[in-house]
Parts: structure tokens; sequence; C-alpha cells
């Protein structure tokens, strides 16, 4: 579960969220909505601790991020474990994907260097969940010689590798040529209902938010505006906002 209570952020003087709460529940699939600038990357980067947040709480799995034990400020080090122990994987607009490493390398590597798990071993893994993402063929290409939508399956690998208790997707097909838009989204979809993983999406797609969420919230400036049921919220909105943002998604 991932539990935010109270969760504000700035960037200088802007305020970027304003005491967002939001209870994500084991298994639950979540899709965040929201216009442009309404802070929906910003929050799932500081649930990634990819961020500092200026007040509130974030737990994973009931741990509170952003604590040592013994008080003191955490360091890069420090943020880099706790995001391994806690289980937090991430996949972003823009893939990033290690350019001059294999698609094989891109999920075996941090496995590796990060997890600690012997090479014979993180190999056979990398292949297994390129195999799940119908890229075992591709598994010795690099990223340069993938399309988009390869490219983002091969991330969505490598995110799920260490066995996240929470996956995170920004924007995952806002970068990819529309006909490589479905074959990303069948991947998210399969975790979704079939492996029953907890995740957190921001997507425009409203049809594909429709099939795979639990809850949807829809965020303006940086607070929820509105927030329920995935059937309820895009097909009955209540606030005027939520009814233009779906209209003009739509
Ligand atoms: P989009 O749909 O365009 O991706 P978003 O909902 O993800 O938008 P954020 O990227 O979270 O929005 O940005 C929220 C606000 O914070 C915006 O006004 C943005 O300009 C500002 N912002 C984001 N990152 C930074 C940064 N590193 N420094 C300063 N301001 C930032
Ligand atoms: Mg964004």
């Amino acid at each position: 579960s991932v539990q935010i209570t109270g969760l504000s952020k700035r960037y200088g003087p802007q305020s970027v969220l304003d005491g967002f709460d939001l209870t994500v529940r084991t298994g639950e699939v979540v899709v965040v909505l929201g216009p442009s600038g309404s802070g929906k990357s910003t929050l799932l980067r500081c649930i990634n601790h990819l961020e500092q947040w200026d007040a509130g709480e974030i737990r994973v799995g009931g741990r509170r991020l952003g604590f040592r034990v013994d008080g003191r400020p955490m360091t890069q080090h420090d943020i880099a474990n706790e995001r391994a122990s806690v289980g937090v994987g991430m996949v972003f607009q823009h893939f990033n994907l290690f350019s001059h490493l294999s698609a094989c390398e891109n999920i075996a590597g941090p496995l590796r260097w990060v997890f600690g798990v012997p090479a014979d071993e993180a190999e056979r893994r990398a292949r297994a969940l390129l195999d799940r993402v119908g890229l075992g063929h591709r598994a010795d290409a690099l990223p340069r010689h993938l399309s988009g939508g390869q490219q983002q399956r091969v991330a969505i690998a490598r995110a799920l590798a260490p066995n996240p208790r929470v996956l995170l997707l920004d924007e995952p097909t806002s970068a990819l040529d529309p006909e490589r838009v479905g074959e990303v989204l069948d991947v998210i979809r399969r975790l979704a209902l079939e492996d029953g993983l907890t995740m957190m999406i921001s997507t425009h797609q409203l049809r594909f938010a429709e099939q795979v969420a639990d809850h949807v919230v829809f965020m303006s400036g940086g607070a929820i505006v509105e927030q329920g049921h995935a059937h309820e919220v895009l097909r009955h909105p209540r606030h005027a906002l939520t009814r233009r943002f779906l209209s003009m998604m739509g």
C-alpha cells in the first residue's frame, strides 16, 4: 500500500503539491489524471523519492520514506537503499534506458549492481522478463535498434525485475507514435488484471484508464479535485473542472 498524508512540495515560491492525501491499497490500480502542470509527475517522483518534499508523509508498505532510524539527514546512498528495500519501481515517459547496454543488460545490470543478484541468475531473470513483455527475441539489441514501444516495454521489464511492491508509471505512452501505444498499454493491462500489481499511473488514455483503474484521481493545481471509483469519476464526474478536462481528452 501507499499512504500519503499532507504532502506539500514547492519549487521556490511556487507551490506544486499542497496538502495532498491519498491511500492506494495493495493490488489497487490508481490512475492519476490532470492537466499539464497539475503536479502528476511531481507526485510520482516524490513517491519514488526522486524529489524532496517540504511537509507531509509518504508510507510505502507501512514504511515511512525520508527518515533514517538515527534521525540524521538522508544521503543519496540512503535514498538508493531505501528505494531498493521499500520496493518502488518507476517507468518514465522517455524510457530512460542505458543507451550503451542491450535490452537484457538494462535489466540484469541493475539487478547485479543494486540488488547483488549473481550474474547468471540476473541474466536468467532478465530474459524471462523480456519474454513476458514479448521481447525475448530482442534481448541482445541496443535501445536505439528498438522502436519506442519496445524500449518502453524493456523499461517496464526493468522496473519489474526487483519485484517491486508498487509500480509507478508516469505517462508511459505519451512519447510514443500512435501505432505503438497499444502494445505498451497491453503489457500494463496484463500487469494490472492478471498479476494484481499495485500501480499508480498518470496517463491521458481515458479508455485505457477505464479498463485498468480501480480508482481515479483528478488533480488540478497540486490538489485532488475529485476522486473515486474509476467508473464514477470517468462516467459521472461531479466537478466542473473534471468534466471540462474529460470532454477535452475524450
Ligand atoms: P504534465 O502533464 O505536463 O507532465 P504534470 O502534471 O506532470 O504535467 P509536474 O511536472 O508535476 O506537472 O509540474 C507541476 C508544476 O511544477 C509545474 O508548474 C512545473 O512547471 C513545476 N515544476 C516541475 N518540476 C520543476 C522543477 N524541477 N523546477 C521548478 N519547477 C518545476
Ligand atoms: Mg508530467
